[in-house]
């Protein structure tokens, strides 16, 4: 199942217990439909659950009973007769003779809630957004410049501001951010779905956050590996040459040291001279090591 799917699954079990948001949802559904006129009224899609919450609400908003004809990998309420048509006109402030629908009736969408419901709608039937999985996106489709403007600024009511784009013969408008997505789908109605974002979001930060502590580690150890391969070798080459007298008296126990444990850390190796010496200590006398190493070859 897609995530858009999944979300629209959840919008679908809001209740429907308030009126006012009940119209709402349904207007925000038909102003997305394929044919929204006073002639004919065609809402169609490919969820099931989708199409259940329609008939629903036009039940519930209008008392106008549909029926799901298939179509395709769609199924479609059609709905051609006058006074079906009127009674939603009628309830939506629309003259029954104008087919200018189009327009948004703000009369009916006063309310914070109802504007929240609207959105839900609208989603319903235009919305896509990505899964917890790919880059942050949600975008609602529309064919109307006129009603991407009149979204625009229900969406600002609520505090979200989203962008604009045309693609093809369609407006969207869109959001990129992950808080605006997640924001936006709490507001309308999935905030289960919002969460699942979010908690992807703080997981994949956080095996950011740990690829970088390893990466950075892993660089730290080859790093002091790289220099503790360099000392071996300076002293060897001295060792070669004059054996342990070749080197001041202050620095054998270093030399010794140094050759007994290859891998040890200078933390490590610090802690084994008798008494334990400073890691900067232990720093300054195998750089004199490699200096000595270095002037007498
Ligand atoms: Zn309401």
């Amino acid at each position: 199942m897609s995530f858009s799917t999944e979300v629209k699954n959840e919008l679908c079990s809001v209740s429907m217990s308030r009126a006012c948001c009940t119209r709402a949802e349904a207007y925000g559904a038909l102003l997305h439909a394929s044919v929204f006129s006073h002639k004919e009224i065609r809402l169609s899609a490919e969820n099931a659950v989708v199409v259940r919450r329609l008939q629903a609400l036009l039940q519930r908003a209008f008392f106008v009973d549909s029926e799901a004809e298939s179509c395709g990998r769609k199924q479609q309420l059609i709905i051609n007769d006058p006074p079906r048509i009127g009674r939603i006109f009628d309830a939506l402030g629309y003259d029954r003779k104008n087919h200018i629908t189009y327009h948004l009736n703000r009369n009916v969408l006063e309310e914070d809630c109802c504007i929240a419901a609207f959105l839900r709608g609208a989603f319903l039937m235009a919305g896509t957004v990505a899964g917890p999985d790919k880059k942050s996106h949600l975008e609602l489709k529309s064919t109307h410049q006129s009603l991407t403007g009149e979204e625009t600024s229900l969406m600002l009511d609520l505090g979200l501001a989203p962008k604009q784009a045309r693609r093809a013969s369609a407006q969207l408008l869109y959001f990129k951010d992950s808080a605006s997505v997640e924001d936006f789908l709490t507001r309308i109605g999935a905030p289960h779905a919002a969460m699942e974002l979010m908690q992807a979001k703080v997981e994949k930060n956080l095996r950011n956050t740990i690829n970088r502590q390893v990466n950075c580690e892993t660089a730290n150890l080859v790093k002091a590996a790289d220099a503790s391969a360099r000392q071996i070798a300076a002293i060897k080459s001295v060792l070669r040459e004059g054996g342990e007298e070749a080197f001041p008296d202050n620095l054998r126990e270093t030399v010794r040291l140094r050759l007994s444990y290859p891998t040890d850390s200078l933390t490590e190796l610090a802690r084994r001279f008798d008494p334990p010496i400073s890691k900067p200590g232990l720093s300054h006398r195998l750089k004199k090591i490699t200096e000595f190493a270095a002037k007498e070859n």
